[in-house]
């Protein structure tokens, strides 16, 4: 693609090794340099020195396009250390579900700052959200200030066994708040904020719900986001309630297309790979938290080699205990090696999975998700000459093996400068932090939860 540069670019980075995931998978050092809208108008040779009105000295530095999750729960990270070692259902039934009931707008906004400067510090630049059930304009609030790219929903249950009654809705509620988020946050801030329907899972909700959600997402153009088969014990028992396997039953109802995103696919039974094969949907793999309560390892190879999108997420803190991107890409990569051996995918293919998989996922790879003329900048610059990540592997090794968060030096989105020099720019970490303390005390005095 040409550049689109006619003027002087308002930013440059300035002679950083380029790891762009362009089509070509071009690997090479030249200037970045943005335009006045945050998009990318030139990947230029450096001894050229276009002007600029702001440059970043990234030499001996490597800038990627930034990480994307495309499962994560914002709403729960003031539950870290909060749930642990309960099968998944009993895990959401007594301690997720009672905790998230308790949230108030104050207290969700501290967990979703909390969330994003975990998530900007290590690099990640967009994810896709389930939010709550309630509140959720907090969560849409939260990213339209800290800058990150945010698609997201609220949770919607309207039915399920142990969900408490602040939790559960009328399937009329549930559908006419969804669509009064929607007409309020999608596509704001130049289309920064997206809002996409989030039926918690199949457990938690109606045919009719799940009916309504494929038809109003399909009619919009907008992302639907659920979980499918995390757990044996879950997916048995949605076969054994509904009579069909949990992703085919998705799919039935108009749910497992391209527009869809279905979190961890953990226990596919045989005929639904070829059902996520064909209807399009991405499969969101989140490695920690699938070890952590012990879900099991998802056939990723297959996946791939099914031509199957496959996205990365980090879940939530409450399961993980990280959102931490670099990590899910090192372990995903580990688990395909462990499950898949000789047929593994590479180091390169496996960092497509956190990146431009990231944004098909989300339906913005024409936006983001490479380091291409035209796209927007989001962007994350690492240091990598660090004792665990000095060797003489090739680049997509040093970053899927031994990339930490902390490599992380500088991060944008649309050419915004999120973090500096491993700082935080829009909001302080520590702010953050003291007021996630703060307000964990008044959800456990809320849910009178023992721990
Ligand atoms: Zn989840």
């Amino acid at each position: 693609m040409p550049a689109r540069r006619t003027a002087a670019a308002n930013l440059a980075i300035r002679g950083a090794t380029a790891v762009t995931m362009d089509p070509s998978r071009t690997v090479r050092v030249c200037d970045v340099l943005v335009d006045a809208e945050g998009r990318i108008a030139d990947l230029a040779e450096p001894v050229a020195k276009a002007p600029a009105q702001r440059s970043l000295d990234a030499n001996g530095l490597v800038v990627v396009p930034g990480l994307v999750q495309a499962h994560v729960h914002l709403c729960q990270t003031l539950f870290r250390g909060l749930a642990e070692v309960q099968p998944l259902l009993v895990w959401l039934r007594e301690r997720i579900w009672p905790l998230e009931a308790a949230h108030d707008a104050a207290s969700l906004r501290a967990s979703a700052r909390l969330s994003i400067a975990e998530l900007l510090l290590g690099g990640t630049t967009s994810i896709l959200d389930m939010g709550t059930v309630h509140h959720t304009d907090v969560l849409f609030e939260t990213a339209l200030e800290t800058g990150i790219r945010y698609t997201g929903g609220k949770a919607m249950m309207d039915a399920g066994e142990g969900v408490p009654p602040a939790l559960l809705e009328t399937t009329a509620h549930a559908l006419r708040e969804s669509d009064r988020l929607a007409e309020a946050w999608h596509e704001r801030d130049g289309g920064r904020l997206r809002y996409a329907y989030a039926p918690r899972f199949v457990l938690t909700a109606t045919y009719d719900l799940l009916r309504s959600v494929g038809a109003r997402a399909r009619a919009n153009h907008m992302l639907v986001h659920t979980h499918a088969s995390e757990q044996k014990d879950e997916a048995d028992l949605v076969r054994q309630r509904f009579g069909a396997p949990n992703i085919q039953l998705l799919a039935n109802l108009g749910l497992a297309e391209t527009n869809a995103c279905l979190a961890h696919c953990v226990w596919p039974e045989d005929e639904e790979f070829d059902v996520l094969a064909s209807g399009g949907a991405t499969v969101v793999h989140c490695p920690s938290c699938n070890l952590k309560i012990a879900s099991g390892v998802a056939p990723v190879a297959r996946y791939l080699e099914l031509g199957v999108n496959v996205a990365l997420g980090a879940d939530g803190a409450a399961s993980n205990n990280r959102l931490d991107g670099w990590e899910e890409l090192r372990l995903a990569a580990l688990l395909t090696r462990m499950r898949d051996g000789a047929a593994a995918p590479p180091a390169s293919d496996l960092f497509e999975l956190a990146t431009l998989s990231g944004a098909r996922a989300l339906g913005l790879d024409a936006d983001i998700g490479s380091l291409e003329v035209g796209k927007y900048a989001d962007l994350c610059v690492l240091d990598l000459r660090r004792a665990h990540a000095t060797g003489a592997g090739d680049v997509y090794t040093d970053l899927v093996f031994s990339a930490r968060a902390s490599d992380v030096r500088h991060v944008f989105v649309a050419g915004r400068q999120l973090v500096a020099d491993g700082q935080l720019t829009a909001f302080d970490e520590q702010d953050a932090v003291k007021d996630a303390i703060a307000q964990r005390q008044k959800v456990l005095q809320r849910a009178r939860l023992t721990l």
